[in-house]
């Protein structure tokens, strides 16, 4: 079986260094807001090109806590809206939910799969503070177009960065390109972390400082407590882990590319849709996804043929039992790509063998 994501794998290839990151950590006696976590955060915010970054617990919380800093801030207040992609995983839309904002969904360009950005102006109304952009499937998102509009509109920018560690828009990293970024460490992200793991990067001083506060218990110094806050910490083994696998990342991303680039000139079968790429840079490979009319048919011809796929996503965020008062809405571009979307086996692990294994079974389909 050529897995959809090699977990095991990726982390084998860098156990030595993981084991002693982690035991140096057991044997510290020191497991919080720590040295690792000062260093993973320094090495972060260079690696990204930001001043700040701030750890945290997971992704969805980096994004929670972009938005509740700017209303702790007074910057944005419950009944404002956001612009974010109808086609994305539902935490962006969570992070926007969850601090009594309004998410006001813009649907993608179909051969990007990003937030069209020809569409955003019409959604942009008084009450609109903000525009959150996903690097979908590890693709810039980010156009001068959306930079323009956030000018024009006196908005702040803000990046879904968990996809898209190391992409590159005209040579600067995503997550140093808007006023703030959430990034999420999800083990199976392209920086992945051996459990639940989340950062902020930002240049915004003050929003950093706020940042760190409402995710620490709302403290500003230990046993005061200016902000009714939450435990969102990132630990220091986590830290650690993540210090090493940045190191990495780079390294890793070019594999992606590699593996992109086969596929790209490789599968040729008439009926399946391959991503757009137009500048390499600009798209970290987190998912390789196709498209195809006859999805579920060509998920279970892999799943027989020893090839695993994963749909990303099946349900999008306005079909959700949790967005009720959306369900009756269309917004048909998302629930194209959501009916025909199907992700190839993506990995830094995987071999030229599995990979031309996987071109041959596409090619030989027929739908
Ligand atoms: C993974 C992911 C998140 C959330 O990250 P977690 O660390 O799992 O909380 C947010 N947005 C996008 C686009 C993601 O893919």
């Amino acid at each position: 079986m050529i897995k959809f994501l090699d977990l095991e794998k990726v982390t084998a290839k860098y156990a030595d260094e993981i084991n002693e990151a982690t035991s140096r950590v057991v044997n510290s006696g020191w497991y919080l807001q720590g040295k690792e976590n000062e260093k993973f955060e320094k090495d972060f915010s260079e690696y990204i090109g930001t001043k700040y970054c701030v750890g945290c617990a997971n992704g969805l919380d980096a994004l929670i806590w972009i938005f509740r800093a700017y209303v702790e801030m007074g910057v944005m207040k419950p009944g404002d809206e956001v612009i974010v992609p109808a086609n994305t995983y539902i935490a962006s839309i969570l992070a926007i939910s969850e601090n009594g904002l309004i998410p006001v969904l813009v649907e993608p360009d179909i051969n990007t799969y990003q937030i069209d950005p020809e569409k955003i102006e019409e959604a942009i109304t008084p009450k609109t503070k903000a525009i959150l952009i996903v690097h979908l499937y590890g693709q810039c998102a980010y156009t001068e177009k959306i930079g323009e509009l956030c000018k024009k509109y006196n908005l702040k920018l803000i990046e879904d960065n968990a996809q898209a560690h190391g992409c590159r828009f005209n040579g600067q990293r995503t997550g140093s390109i808007g006023d703030a970024a959430g990034h999420s460490f999800y083990p199976g992200k392209n920086l992945g972390a051996l459990g639940d793991a989340g950062a902020v990067t930002t240049n915004d001083e003050e929003l950093a400082k706020v940042i760190r506060a409402v995710a620490n218990y709302g403290s500003t110094k230990k046993y005061v407590f200016k902000y009714i806050g939450r435990n969102s910490r990132l630990d220091e083994i986590q830290a650690a882990v993540l210090d090493v696998k940045l190191r990495y990342l780079d390294e890793d991303n070019q594999r992606r590319k590699e593996v992109a680039k086969k596929y790209i000139s490789g599968i040729t079968n008439p009926e399946i849709i391959l991503p757009k790429v137009e500048d390499y840079d600009a798209h970290a490979f987190h998912i390789f996804s196709v498209r195809t009319k006859k999805r579920d048919e060509l998920h279970d011809y892999l799943e027989k043929n020893g090839v695993q796929t994963i749909i990303h996503y099946p349900i999008p965020p306005h079909k959700q039992d949790c967005y009720k008062e959306w369900n009756d809405r269309n917004y048909p571009l998302t629930e194209q790509i959501a009916a025909e979307e199907l992700s190839l086996p993506m990995s830094p692990v995987m071999t030229d063998e599995e990979v031309n294994e996987v071109i041959r079974i596409l090619n030989e389909w027929q739908a």
